[in-house]
């Protein structure tokens, strides 16, 4: 079950609900996030929820029997909207683009993706400076300092960052420079991160559907981090790994239209990775959008062959132009449904 307190509720009443869920063999969890403030009882029992919801300091009550409880639809009806200040949102209705190279590389690397975004319209620009590399001696990003000099070109030109945080100890230095934190496939069940990511700050977090992971799985890391107390969350469906050895992983996008039954977050699609090859991305990141996703990420660089990574999956320039404008026209064609 999940019980909404009131804004103002007291003490006594607090420990008056607790105790009754207690005595339904109900065990409480308390959680406190940016926006409010809950009770989450896990138990096994039937009960009548009146009993409880009747109670003096309850807003909202709700039973939800799936492990995930705060992060599903069944509870919270309404979608959640990630406000990034300046009138950059990410909602359900809305279709936001994310795009940029895979790794940053430096300077001149950051103004020339700044510029090329900048023209279509774009206002939040992807880049990892942690990379999570499958080989030690790949390229493993420009770390901090790269954050710091992409933070400044980024802010001069009103646009936002999305990045991946690998580590607990990397989120304190990254807070003042991350618009969203991106938790990359390999760290979806790092619960150690996700509770940290919910503890820790307060920027919105996208987290990635784990390599081999299910959808409950993705949806109980999001739980994670909302019952950690940080409910500005996003999900990203990014491909999986299958016995299919043609295509670097396998893109499901029967999951962009479940995750969008099962939870109230907003789900993107990350087609460059889902399908990991550069002359297909469009294809899965129009089939994404009419699947149901709110938003596309997919990596961009002005010479994908000179990348430090992922070049085989990124678009140049005039390959990205060409799909953002067909993402918003594809875009219409769903509103009109
Ligand atoms: C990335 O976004 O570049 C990345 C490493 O993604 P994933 O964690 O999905 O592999
Ligand atoms: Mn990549």
């Amino acid at each position: 079950m999940i019980i909404q307190f009131e804004q103002d509720i007291k003490d006594a009443q607090k420990e008056a609900i607790i105790n009754r869920v207690k005595g339904l063999k109900y065990k409480p969890t308390e959680v406190k996030t940016q926006k409010g403030d809950y009770l989450v009882g896990t138990g096994k029992k039937d009960f009548d929820i009146r009993s409880i919801g009747s109670m003096d300091g309850i807003k909202d009550i709700h039973i939800v029997s799936d492990d995930f409880k705060l992060v599903s639809r069944k509870w919270k009806v309404n979608p959640t909207i990630i406000d990034l200040g300046d009138g950059i949102v990410i909602e359900e209705g809305g279709f936001q683009i994310m795009a940029g190279p895979c790794s940053i590389e430096g300077e001149d690397q950051i103004r020339k993706t700044i510029a090329h975004l900048k023209e279509q319209g774009i206002t939040i620009m992807r880049g990892g400076v942690y990379k999570p590399r499958s080989s030690p001696y790949s390229f493993r990003g420009l770390g901090i300092e790269g954050l710091r000099l992409w933070y400044e070109l980024a802010k001069e030109a009103g646009m936002k960052i999305i990045t991946e945080v690998m580590q607990v100890s990397q989120i304190a230095e990254m807070d003042p420079y991350v618009d969203i934190y991106q938790v990359g496939a390999r760290n979806t069940q790092n619960f150690n991160l996700l509770d940290e990511l919910g503890k820790n700050t307060d920027k919105p977090v996208m987290i990635k559907r784990g390599i081999s992971g299910t959808i409950d799985e993705l949806l109980s890391s999001a739980e994670y981090v909302f019952s950690g107390g940080n409910e500005r969350l996003l999900l990203c469906e990014r491909g999986i790994r299958t016995y299919e050895k043609a295509t670097r992983n396998t893109m499901d996008l029967n999951a962009v239209a479940v995750l969008k039954e099962k939870t109230h977050l907003p789900v993107i699609a990350d087609p460059s990775h889902g399908i990991g090859i550069r002359n297909h991305v469009e294809a899965i990141a129009l089939a994404s959008i009419m699947a149901g996703a709110d938003g596309v990420i997919f990596e961009s660089h002005e010479k994908p062959e000179e990348a430090y990574s992922d070049g085989q999956q990124t678009l140049n320039f005039a390959e990205s132009n060409r799909l953002i404008d067909r993402m918003r026209k594809t875009f219409e064609l769903r509103k009109s449904f």
